[in-house]
């Protein structure tokens, strides 16, 4: 058992009262960490606030070094993360082996986005009856952010806030999932290990209403960076005040098959079953809702069960292991109940669909979704692959857009203008042509339109966020 603490100002704290941590695929524990109040957050700030003094201070060389450096510890004790990493989330060792390296990519670019929080000269005398005037506008950092992380990926969306908030000057408070804080108090350290102040990095564990909202509703901390659901955004947007927000939310990402796509249906079987079952189903960008066009529905669907039921489901920890648990048993229960509420609303279950324990659920295909089901309007976060026939480019188009959710879409096709056309009218944050919606790398901007979300990460983007502008002006008459 991993006994974890909170790390303030470089301070291990350790409480009576604890969160147990389970091991997803069969309930044991893998740790403990405090159950952190009001009154733990309130110190985290307090010192957070003498940290921002600190990496103020700091030359860019300086951030840029320390990032650097900490990306090399990380590299250089990769198992350690990852199994740790599969121990908490579920996730087979093969995929957490690649957030790791994932994570370690994400503070590299940090280091370089610390070179280049840049302004720009300001044409006072652009104005009429102005002249003698110069000056400039320059990013400065906002001073304490709260990084409100969820548990699918601890390591790596830690590091998309952290990082690129270092890497401005800013300090940051941490609130990471309760199922998932072993990992990002390991980032802590090492962060602090590479050269960042102490008072700079803190983490604060407990429950997201408790810890979580005393860090939300704080007035010292100047932006809140949340990544999770759309239920825990909106709560969180409407307690938190005058501050600044970016949200990265949930989604039910869709794709297209064009007509086209005939010779290669098994090769996009493959790629969307990929996209549809990698973490569980448990990525924000996950493939939910595949549009097939009507003529390939049938040898579509045939290679997709096929490829499902080649994947291994079991115990995340062998190498062999394709697709894991879901994090717990509740989440088991709800995505069971939407496969039961699709099927009595006239879905068919073409493979998969079973249950084989606790928190395993079976890659599973449903066909022939209607659109009130759960499975089509909400975020299963599960192995669930909705396939419905289409007619028409217009037809699909519409059908992606019938969500809540806009954070990244994609479409299979040979034909430039439909892909133009998808791209123009699809309603999200990014657009994959001839790849899948669960597409990213971690330089690209990214992020949500509707109730995905607002603003964008990727660490040029999230230092945009996690500065303000200051502009300085001078009167040489
Ligand atoms: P979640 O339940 O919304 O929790 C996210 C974080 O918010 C956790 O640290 C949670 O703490 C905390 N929290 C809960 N209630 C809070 C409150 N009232 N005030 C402040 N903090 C609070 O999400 P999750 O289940 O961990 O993650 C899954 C969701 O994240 C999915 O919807 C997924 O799509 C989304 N996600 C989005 C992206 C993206 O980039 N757009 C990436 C990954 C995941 P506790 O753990 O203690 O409850």
């Amino acid at each position: 058992m991993i006994k974890g603490y909170m790390l303030i100002g470089g301070k291990k704290v350790f409480k009576k009262e604890k969160i147990v941590i389970d091991f997803p695929f069969d309930g044991s524990p893998v740790g403990t960490v405090p159950r952190g109040k009001k009154e733990d957050v309130e110190l985290a700030v307090e010192t957070a606030l003498k940290g921002f003094e600190k990496v103020k201070s700091m030359t860019a060389y300086e951030r840029y070094q320390a990032l650097q450096k900490a990306a090399r510890i990380i590299a250089s004790r990769s198992r350690e993360f990852a199994e740790l990493l599969t121990l908490e989330v579920g996730k087979t060792i093969k995929e957490s082996m690649g957030e790791v390296g994932r994570a370690v990519n994400t503070i590299t670019l940090s280091a370089e986005e610390a070179k280049r929080v840049l302004g720009e000269e300001v044409r006072f005398d652009a104005a009429p009856g102005i002249k003698g005037k110069v000056g400039f506008f320059r990013r400065v950092p906002l001073g304490v952010i709260g990084c409100i992380t969820p548990f699918n990926f601890p390591l790596n969306l830690t590091c998309h806030k952290v990082a690129p908030a270092l890497a401005a000057g800013n300090a940051v408070v941490i609130k990471p999932s309760e199922n998932t804080s072993l990992t990002v108090i390991k980032l802590a350290e090492v962060l602090v290990e590479a050269g960042f102040p102490p008072e700079a990095v803190n983490v604060v564990t407990g429950y997201g209403e408790e810890a979580g909202d005393a860090l939300v509703r704080d007035e010292r901390v100047r932006m809140i960076t949340f990544t999770g659901s759309v239920a825990t955004g909106k709560i969180i947007m409407s307690r938190g005040g005058l501050k600044k927000y970016a949200m990265e939310l949930g989604s039910n990402a869709g794709v297209y098959v064009d007509k086209d796509q005939t010779g290669r249906l098994k090769e996009l079987a493959e790629r969307i079953g990929r996209g549809g079952y990698a973490l569980a189903g448990q990525v924000c960008i996950s493939v939910q809702r595949v549009f097939v066009h009507e003529s390939l529905f049938e040898e579509f669907t045939k290679e997709l069960c096929s490829f499902s039921k080649s994947l291994k489901v079991g115990d995340p920890r062998l190498e062999e292991t394709d697709v894991g648990p879901v994090i717990d048993r509740n989440a088991a229960d709800r995505i069971m109940e939407w496969i039961e509420e699709a099927r009595s609303m006239g879905a068919q279950v073409l493979c998969g669909g079973r249950r084989l324990s606790e928190t395993l659920i079976e890659p599973t295909v449903v066909v022939n979704v209607p659109r009130e089901a759960k499975l089509f309007r909400q975020e299963v976060f599960g192995p669930v692959i909705v396939v419905n026939p289409v007619d028409s480019l217009e037809a699909a188009i519409e059908a992606v857009n019938d969500s809540p959710y806009g954070l990244q879409a994609g479409i299979f096709t040979n034909d430039l203008k439909a892909a133009f056309k998808f791209a123009e009218e699809v309603e999200c944050g990014g657009i994959m042509v001839n790849e899948i919606p669960t597409f990213r790398v971690d330089q690209m901007p990214y992020g949500g339109v509707k109730e995905s979300g607002i603003g964008r990460e990727g660490p040029k983007f999230a230092v945009e966020e996690m500065t303000e502008i200051k502009t300085i002006c001078f009167d040489l008459n």
